[in-house]
């Protein structure tokens, strides 16, 4: 089988953002292409509460290699949210969000973020001050080196384990 390589356009997207924040490996299996099970329960759940919750502000927006779930005006703010169905990785989560606040204030546009969890009822502010972004800009250099190995790092058992989607790659 041919190995999968980095293409030379690769970019960096916040799900890559996320998916370091919770695991290395996982990020390097997904800026691969590495498909996981499609049929992965978490997966389409995931999906579901995305085109259900918050369907009435909904407006999901591509603006370049970005995917924002939510953009809302608040008066003179501009307001990002990003949907997920548990607050286990807000973690991760909120740093991808910080990601699409950094990129965005890149391309000269000003906005807060907001973390929507529908099932918990709980939404959580992100603003991007300096330890953010100095945050961000850190990440995104480690993200690099990482996906330009050769292969990607050996998986380790945490808590995410269980209900990732790569688990049965990972662990079968
Ligand atoms: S199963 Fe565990 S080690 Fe493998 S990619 Fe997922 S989180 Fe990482």
């Amino acid at each position: 089988m041919e190995e999968p390589r980095v293409t030379e356009e690769a970019t960096i997207v916040g799900s890559l953002v996320q998916a370091y924040s919770i695991c290395p490996r996982q990020a390097w299996l997904m800026s691969r292409q590495v498909t996981p099970d499609e049929d992965n329960v978490y997966l389409q759940l995931g999906r579901l509460i995305q085109s259900q919750a918050y369907a009435r502000e909904r407006k999901e927006l591509h603006l370049g290699h970005l995917a924002l779930d939510l953009i809302r005006r608040e008066g003179k703010t501009l307001v990002v949210a990003e949907v997920k169905k548990s607050s286990r990785a807000s973690g991760a989560a909120r740093l991808q969000l910080g990601f699409y606040l950094y990129e965005l204030k890149r391309m000269g546009i000003e906005a807060e973020g907001e973390l929507l969890f529908p099932e918990e009822r709980y939404r959580e502010p992100v603003i991007l001050d300096e330890d953010l972004e100095k945050e961000i800009e850190g990440l995104k250099k480690k993200i690099w080196a990482l996906i330009y190995q050769p292969l990607p790092p050996q998986p380790e058992r945490g808590k995410f384990c269980g209900k990732c989607a790569y688990n049965e790659f990972c662990w079968a």
